[in-house]
């Protein structure tokens, strides 16, 4: 949202959508946020119906309106704000009031800078529905609810002002859909399939697939926080004992290893296991089974979101180490034989690989709090079981340890984490030509900024395998190109095996750990005249809802979002046989991730991806997952080859130039600060010194 106002900062402060409200989170800026009266001295805080939030000499007040009747649950949140009385007024479109549902991008980032283009989402689909139509005529009613409070001419003045901008956003067909029609050619297939895509994530008109379903789950939405306050949960620096339950049969299910379940696992019957799941729990989860050969044990989840979990099919493997690499191997198999879970997707043929779906699943009870429960019977007496096939830190130790022997690869070390833990990044390609010539087009893709999404990091994996394999077409891409691979960004959520927050703190006034090592690295990056052009930022859904691949959010700006249409249409083409999302969830800016910033500071393309390996119809193998990281490659590289990515890559050597400079010019005394400061002020003095160079020529 942009307010117009002397006092509001360029990036003020973002509202995030989280599990269990809106959150305001304050991005460091000169005046802060003042809530109720009062100066918000913490980094975040959780709003209040009626709380009254001051930007700038702006004042807005926060509404949750009574839902609509809605046809299924869905934890959909409508957020008003109101004008206070008294205070000078904005019109705020219904896109820029609605806190999109999207996890990768649940955000709207308030500021002065950015001109206000409607979310592509919001305009997308004609109001179907009674709830749709609540979300639309929201900001209306909460206009008019200004209207009973206020009065006068002027008011009255402002008012007509305000409708017809609302008649006016209503009617203008969104910028990004025009270009979406014209950038690809979508067949009649991919127009049914996206449309179906749009109304799930709409929560609108069921099409298809005709499966009896409650409602779909969002993308990989944080967990609702529980009462349990976070002190109780073990700290992840000390050693976790294994702990084993003995059931009846003789079955043993063990916890407290890297990765594992955290939920309290009790015994309900002859080896019959009950979990239950706590808020932040209820993403991911992973066992070890003893004394199971030729015995069928019965896994019983409480308390699950079931809207997300119905085309749930858990893996298991017989290995011993998951930190082996072997664990993770993927070969390709003849003539694969598909089968049908029970609960209705295709499991692909895994005899590639050591991790096998379980076809056995059932569930009962609500959309939000329900039972899921899966049998399986054991061939071996050591097993593993998860929701996903982990890919744990220690693997991706392994996996660089091995990496560093490899010609090609140029692994850094970027720091710790908190808890210690290496921050790996490897490097294919040169940064710049030889002999000191121009830097070269820079493709940085990273995965896990949650611990629990595992797929993603199969994804990353599969980018660095075909960027290190000997086809022509890998090298001639890491011959012209330079990618940066990092397939485990949290490394310590990942440990603990829970959905962690750590390395979405790229404020400048409260950064985190892991951020400032990131920050620190890829400033020395760009100051050493290297580049920063297209950023993967990868994330994983839980199994309902969304496809193989889908954009969580595409740039606002018309000319960026082009490109970001450009890019995804040329990952769709190559990953034929994935579903491929052509439209993106919504539009909108992730300011305080990695991705967020670099598209900030270095003007990279920023390309958050929802992966989901457990896709409704159809769920997908190892090899499958890390064939999408070598479609993004090959599609990173065609589009930088297209006359796009050209007009990308010279705006962003003027990006780095202008950088540059204005690092010569204030950068002397900002060498103390860490890098997040550091260009959040460099920039903030460029800018003053442009506007004073305005004001007198
Ligand atoms: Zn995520």
């Amino acid at each position: 949202m942009r307010l117009k106002d002397d006092g509001v900062s360029r990036h003020h402060c973002a509202l995030e959508r989280r599990g269990d409200g809106i959150y305001v989170c304050d991005l460091g800026a000169t005046n802060g946020v003042v809530i109720n009266g009062k100066r918000m001295r913490e980094m975040e805080r959780r709003l209040e119906a009626g709380d009254r939030l001051r930007i700038g000499s702006v004042e807005l007040r926060f509404e949750i309106p009574a839902p609509a009747p809605a046809p299924v649950p869905a934890p959909a949140v409508t957020v008003a704000f109101e004008a206070a009385k008294g205070a000078r007024t904005q019109v705020l479109s219904p896109a820029q009031v609605e806190i999109a549902r999207s996890e990768a991008g649940a955000t709207a980032t308030v500021g002065n800078l950015f001109p206000a283009v409607s979310n592509a989402r919001a305009k997308a689909k004609p109001a179907t529905n009674d709830r749709e139509s609540a979300r639309r005529w929201a900001p209306l009613a909460a206009l008019l609810g200004f209207f009973r409070t206020t009065s006068g001419a002027v008011t009255l003045g402002v008012l007509i002002a305000i409708f017809a901008a609302i008649f006016w956003l209503m009617l203008t067909p969104s910028p990004l859909k025009q270009q979406q029609a014209t950038a690809s050619q979508q067949t009649t297939e991919d127009k049914r399939e996206s449309e179906w895509l749009r109304s799930i994530l709409l929560g609108g008109a069921e099409e298809q697939p005709k499966q009896e379903q409650p409602a779909p789950q969002l993308p990989d939405e944080p967990p609702p926080q529980v009462a349990a306050p976070q002190e109780d949960e073990p700290k992840n620096d000390a050693p976790i004992a294994p702990v084993p339950f003995r059931a009846r049969g003789g079955v043993r299910i063990i916890t407290g290893f890297e990765g594992s379940a955290r939920g309290e696992v009790t015994e309900i019957g002859e080896n019959a296991f009950a979990i239950n799941m706590h808020g932040r729990e209820r993403l991911f989860f992973l066992f070890k089974v003893e004394g199971a050969a030729g015995q069928t044990v019965r896994f019983e989840f409480r308390n699950v979101p079931l809207m997300s979990w119905t085309t749930v099919n858990p893996l298991y493997a017989y290995v011993e180490d998951l930190a082996a690499l072997p664990t993770l191997a993927s070969e390709p198999v003849e003539n694969p034989q598909a089968r049908r879970g029970r609960n209705g997707p295709q499991l692909p043929d895994t005899r590639g690989q050591p991790w096998h779906y379980i076809e056995n699943v059932s569930t009962r009870g609500g959309a939000t709090g329900g039972v899921y429960s899966f049998e399986q019977t054991f061939e071996k007496d050591t097993a593993f079981v998860a929701m996903r096939a982990p890919y744990l830190p220690s693997y991706n130790d392994n996996l660089f340890a091995e990496l560093q022997k490899h010609p090609l690869a140029k692994m850094v070390k970027l720091g710790a984490t908190k808890e210690g833990r290496p921050l790996w990044l490897t490097q294919i390609g040169e940064a710049r030509e030889a002999d000191g010539g121009a830097a070269r087009a820079t493709v940085l893709v990273y995965a896990r900024e949650h611990g629990n999404e595992h797929d993603t990091s199969f994804v990353a994996e599969g980018a660095l395998q075909f960027l290190l394999s000997d086809t022509p077409e890998a090298k001639a891409i890491r011959e012209k190109y330079c990618f940066l691979v990092i397939p485990l960004l949290d490394a310590d959520g990942c440990a603990s095996g829970v959905y962690e927050n750590v390395v979405d703190d790229f404020f400048w006034g409260s950064p985190g750990a892991e951020s400032l090592v990131l920050s620190a690295w890829f400033k020395q990056w760009m100051d050493a005249g290297n580049r920063m052009d297209i950023v993967f930022n990868l994330h994983n859904s839980v199994s309902n809802g969304l496809p193989h691949l889908m954009a969580a959010e595409f740039e606002p700006r018309r000319a960026r979002a082009n490109h970001c249409v450009a890019l995804n249409t040329r990952i769709a083409e190559d990953l034929k046989g994935f579903s491929v999302a052509r439209n993106p969830y919504q539009t909108g800016y992730s300011r305080f991730r990695l991705g967020g910033w670099l598209q900030e500071y270095y003007n990279a393309l920023y390309m958050p991806y929802e992966i989901n390996s457990q896709e409704p119809r159809r769920h997908l193998t190892m090899r499958e997952m890390r064939e999408m990281g070598a479609g993004m490659v090959r599609a990173s590289a065609v589009y930088l080859e297209s006359e796009m990515g050209k007009e990308l890559f010279d705006a962003n050597t003027a990006f780095q130039a202008q950088r540059l400079e204005n690092w010569k010019k204030f950068g002397a005394s900002l060498k103390k600060a860490n890098a997040l400061v550091a260009e959040a002020k460099c920039r903030q003095r460029a800018e003053a010194e442009a506007k004073n160079t305005k004001k007198s020529p």
